[in-house]
C-alpha cells in the first residue's frame, strides 16, 4: 500500500467513530434536520411573533393551530382539550398509532409564555447564532425541535410504526386550579405510555456541557397558625399569662430552621411571609397579611407561610413529620397548627429507570460524536410538567432549546443547540420506539 493510501485510510478510521454507530435511517435523520434548518427556523419564527402569554386564552389557541398543523402534516391526529373550570385556554393533544409493539412515547411542551400582550417584548430576531423573542427559548424553541425531529423522523420512516402523544399543554406558565383538572390530560397520557420526554430547556453545566435531566424537586407551601392566651405584656412568660404567639412562632420557626437545614442534601425549606400581634390575617391568595398590635399586649395569634422542596415523596413525608413533631411542643399558654396547601408540584425523583433513560441518551450521544451528558444536580432547576407524571412513568427533561435569559425580555436560543437538540431526540426516539415493551 502507498503511504497516501494509508493514510487516506487512518483518516477514515478516525472519522468513523462519530458516525459508525449510526443506521442509515438515523444518517437519513441527521440530513432531514440539516436540510430543513430554515424551514425550522420560520416555524419558530411564527411560534414567536404569535403573542401566547398564559392568560392570552385566544393566542395560546392560535399557537395551538400552528403546532397541530405540524402535526397533522406528518400523520398525527390532534385534540384541543378544554380545561373548563380553570380559566385557561386549554391543551393541544397529538397521537400517532402505529403497529409496532414498541415503547410507547409522550412527549410534553408548552404552548405558553410568560410574556403577556402588554409585555414591551413581542418580537423574533435573529442575532448571528442567536434567536430572540419571547418564549423562544421556553418553550417555544422546545416545540419547534420536537417537530424538527419527528419530521425526521418521518422522512427517514421510523415514525411510521411508533406510538406517540404529544401533550402540549396551555398553562405551564401559571398552571389553572385546581391543579389536578389543569393535569389531568397529561396524567391520561402517561397512562398509557412507557416513557416521557419533556422538551423544556437544555440545561448547561459549569462549563457550558449540555447536562441530562433526570430529577426535578417538588414544590409546596405550608401554613403556621399559632393561638396564645393574651394579656398585659407585664405578665408574659408568667404560668398565668403564658409566652404568647409571637415567641411560639419564633420559636418554631427557628427550631425548623436547626432541624430541617441539616436533615436533607436536598431539601430546601423556606419562611416567605410572616405576621402576629393582637390581630392578624392572610388574604384570600395567602400572599398578603395583615397585623395590628401593642407593645403591651401579650400577642394572642401569629401566622406565617412558606414552602418546601424536595427530592421525593419520602423526603416530603419525612420533613413533613419533622415539622409537626417541633409545631406539637408549645410554650406555656399557646397552642399551634401547622397546615399544607395541595402540593403545587409533586417531586420528579432521581430513579434507577431515570438513569437507564440518560444512559440511552448518551449512548445517542456517543454514536453522535457528542459527549457524554452528566445528570444536573436537581437543586439548579425549578419543578416542570413532566413532575406530574414522574409517579406513573420514567422520563427524562431538558431534550428542548439551549435557551438564555428565560422568562426576562432578551430570552434567546443559541440555533446550532436546536439541530443538535433535534438529532439527539430523532434518534432516541426512533430507538426507543422500536424497543420491546
Ligand atoms: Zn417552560
Amino acid at each position: 500500500m502507498t503511504l497516501r493510501l494509508l493514510l487516506a485510510l487512518s483518516a477514515l478510521l478516525f472519522a468513523l467513530p462519530a458516525a459508525a454507530q449510526l443506521s442509515a435511517p438515523e444518517q437519513r435523520m441527521i440530513d432531514t434536520v440539516a436540510a430543513e434548518q430554515q424551514r425550522t427556523l420560520d416555524l419558530l419564527e411564527r411560534l414567536v411573533e404569535q403573542n401566547s402569554g398564559t392568560m392570552n386564552h385566544e393566542g395560546v389557541r392560535e399557537v395551538g393551530r400552528i403546532m397541530a398543523a405540524e402535526f397533522e402534516a406528518i400523520g398525527f391526529t390532534t385534540q384541543w382539550v378544554e380545561a373548563p373550570g380553570t380559566d385557561r385556554a386549554g391543551h393541544l393533544v397529538a397521537r400517532h398509532e402505529g403497529s409496532a409493539t414498541g415503547q410507547r412515547l409522550l412527549l410534553i411542551g408548552h404552548l405558553d409564555t410568560v410574556f403577556e400582550p402588554d409585555s414591551p417584548f413581542q418580537s423574533f430576531t435573529i442575532e448571528g447564532d442567536k434567536a430572540i423573542g419571547p418564549g423562544v427559548g421556553d418553550n417555544k424553541g422546545g416545540i419547534t425541535v420536537m417537530i424538527a425531529a419527528l419530521r425526521a423522523m418521518q422522512a427517514a420512516g421510523t415514525l411510521a410504526d411508533a406510538n406517540i402523544i404529544a401533550v402540549l399543554t396551555g398553562d405551564e406558565e401559571d398552571a389553572g386550579e385546581p391543579v389536578a383538572a389543569a393535569r389531568a390530560v397529561l396524567v391520561a397520557a402517561a397512562e398509557v405510555s412507557d416513557i416521557a420526554l419533556d422538551y423544556e430547556g437544555l440545561s448547561r453545566g459549569d462549563d457550558g456541557e449540555d447536562m441530562g435531566s433526570i430529577a426535578r424537586r417538588s414544590s409546596s407551601a405550608w401554613t403556621l397558625e399559632v393561638r396564645a392566651d393574651s394579656g398585659h405584656s407585664s405578665g408574659v412568660f408568667s404560668e398565668a399569662r403564658g409566652y404568647g404567639a409571637i415567641f411560639e412562632a419564633a420559636r418554631i420557626i427557628d427550631e425548623y430552621r436547626r432541624v430541617l437545614r441539616l436533615a436533607e442534601p436536598e431539601l430546601t425549606f423556606n419562611v416567605g411571609l410572616i405576621a402576629g400581634g393582637e390581630e392578624a390575617a392572610l388574604d384570600t391568595d395567602k400572599i398578603r397579611a395583615t397585623a395590628r398590635g401593642k407593645t403591651n399586649i401579650i400577642a394572642p395569634i401569629a401566622l406565617a407561610r412558606g414552602d418546601l422542596r424536595a427530592i421525593d415523596q419520602g423526603q416530603i413525608d419525612r420533613t413533613i413529620a419533622r415539622m409537626q413533631a417541633i409545631t406539637a411542643q408549645s410554650l406555656p399558654g399557646t397552642s399551634a397548627s401547622l397546615s399544607f396547601d395541595p402540593v403545587t408540584y409533586p417531586p420528579m425523583a432521581p430513579t434507577a429507570a431515570n438513569q437507564a433513560l440518560l444512559d440511552r441518551l448518551n449512548m445517542v450521544n456517543a454514536d453522535l460524536g457528542l459527549a457524554a451528558m452528566a445528570p444536573l444536580d436537581p437543586m439548579k432547576r425549578g419543578a416542570a410538567d413532566i413532575s406530574f407524571v414522574a409517579h406513573l412513568v420514567p422520563g427524562i427533561n431538558g431534550m428542548g432549546a439551549l435557551g438564555e435569559g428565560s422568562h426576562a425580555p432578551g430570552e434567546s436560543v443559541d440555533i446550532p443547540a436546536l439541530w443538535r437538540q433535534a438529532n439527539r431526540a430523532a434518534i432516541l426516539m426512533t430507538r426507543l420506539t422500536a424497543e420491546p415493551r
